[in-house]
């Protein structure tokens, strides 16, 4: 398994402290070097331009930078003293001292002549050589009479102990902030975690449930975000798992009950014709017979529905008249109707458009709605197959006068195995499937379709195809 979600957070805000504190100090010091360079250096040439009167002022009076050194000493050895003390007085140089005390950096002091010779150096190091260029750049010229005598400079101490402990103060500073951030960030980052893996925890788990057997596991739906989405879906899935599910368990027991029945008046007649107490005559025969041909068609009618429920009905679609259409199967079941003085009329509108369908389908459900108002209408009753064109649809309907439905039974007629009464459509032939598979039929050509009906008076089923 790899990094968990809380690690590789965790990781992540680690990385992100790391890098910014590092970016920091990187930044941090080199800008507190430039800010204190130029403090520094333009410290020390104001300094330097404060002392040069008080130097010229030497020159004149003795004509020569003769005994300079022994005077600068003695200033600075002085200048330590009084700092040791806190008190800061007067002598020759007292303004470059107070200069000093407030420089938190010490500071070296260069003196040359006018041909750039040092003559005196505080830290000793360069007497009697000439100044670099460095060294020059932050020099000011000493000036008597209009006349360049000398240079003087305040310089930097090779020993910047003092910058050492600056930085060692802006770096202690950067990792205070950071360890802040560090501790920060771990807090931030467990709470972040808590609020992201817990619900991915709770969906692992329920998935697991799940790919177990149970089906009847769900999530707690928290938030609107993507893992709160993820929630939400994860209950509609497993939710559509379980009716269909139960669908299928309810199919297969549907399936089996459908089954028995003709089977056992099958078995039971020919147990009967056996045993002697049928007779084995054509007419017990013809029972018989006819409980295998309600099998064969029950079995058709299952295979049918579940290939159109599966979306998988091959449809031959063709540009289809629909008066032509609907008289083809009118003229089909006139010969019933007649048998049973049931009047069977067509009441169609004129120029009807030619609908895109597949004829042998959509004759199916027509015949279908017709053969079942045959079947519930009584003797010399009327049936009325109308068509008409609505608003971009054709709409077909099967009227009868017959015993009508029950609002009860009105929303589950197109389930399947849905029977008003059971035993009766069931002596007439019925499998129970017509109207589930017509309403497949139907949908498959992208169209609805419905029934209105009122007891005793009759029903009217219809649906539209687009034209
Ligand atoms: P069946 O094979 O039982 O006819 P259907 O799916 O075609 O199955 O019809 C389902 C049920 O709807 C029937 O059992 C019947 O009770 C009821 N039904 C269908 N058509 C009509 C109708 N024209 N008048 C009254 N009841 C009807």
């Amino acid at each position: 398994m790899g990094l968990s979600l809380y690690k590789k957070i965790l990781l992540a805000f680690v990385l992100v402290v790391l890098a910014s504190t590092a970016l920091t100090a990187f930044f941090a010091n080199r800008s507190a070097a430039t800010g204190l360079n130029v403090f520094v250096s333009r410290g020390a040439e104001l300094r330097a331009q404060r002392l040069a009167p008080s130097l010229g002022n030497y020159y004149t009076r003795v004509g020569s930078w003769d005994g300079i050194g022994a005077v600068l000493e003695q200033n600075l050895a002085l200048l330590d003293s009084n700092r040791d003390r806190g008190n800061r007085q007067g002598g020759p140089l007292r303004r470059i001292n107070a200069q000093r005390v407030a420089l938190f950096l010490d500071q070296r002091v260069i003196l040359a002549d006018e041909q750039r010779k040092v003559i005196f150096d505080s830290d000793d190091a360069i007497m009697g050589e000439t100044l670099n260029r460095r060294l020059l750049n932050l020099a000011v010229p000493v000036v008597v009479d209009g006349q360049r005598v000398g240079f003087v400079l305040f310089a930097q101490q090779e020993n910047d102990a003092l910058a050492q402990q600056f930085f060692k103060g802006v770096n202690r500073g950067i990792l205070l902030a950071a360890l802040g951030a560090g501790a920060l960030s771990l807090i931030v980052a467990a709470v972040l975690s808590r609020q992201l893996v817990a619900p991915v925890r709770r969906l692992t788990l329920a998935a697991r449930g799940i790919a177990e057997g149970d089906l009847s596991q769900r999530v707690q739906e928290s938030g609107g975000d993507e893992v709160g989405q993820l929630a939400v879906t994860f209950n509609q899935m497993a939710e559509k798992l379980e009716t269909s599910e139960a669908d299928r368990r309810q199919l297969l027991a549907d399936i089996a009950h459908e089954l028995r029945n003709p089977l056992s008046t099958i078995q039971g007649n020919l147990e009967g014709m056996l045993d002697g107490v049928l007779p084995l005559e054509p007419e017990q025969i013809a029972t018989v017979h006819d409980q295998t041909l309600l099998l064969s068609r029950l079995i058709e009618d299952l295979r049918l529905l579940s290939l159109a429920q599966a979306g998988q009905l091959p449809l031959e679609k063709d540009y289809v008249d629909v008066t032509g259409l609907v008289e083809d199967v009118v003229d089909d079941f006139r010969p019933l109707a007649e048998s049973r003085q049931v009047s069977l009329e067509t009441d169609l509108a004129n120029s009807l458009p030619r609908i895109s369908v597949d004829r042998g389908r959509m004759s199916q459900v027509l015949a279908n709605l017709v053969s079942n108002a045959l079947r519930y209408v009584q003797d010399s009753g009327r049936i009325r197959v109308g068509a008409v064109s609505l608003n971009g649809f054709v709409e077909m309907s099967v009227s009868d006068n017959g015993a009508g439905i029950s609002d009860e039974d009105l929303p589950h007629l197109f389930e399947r195995f849905y029977r008003v009464d059971a035993a009766r459509s069931r002596s007439a032939g019925g499998s129970g499937l017509g109207l589930a598979i017509a309403k497949e039929l139907v949908e498959a050509h992208g169209g609805t379709i419905r029934v209105e009906s009122t007891l005793g008076e009759g029903s009217r089923f219809s649906f539209s195809i687009p034209s």
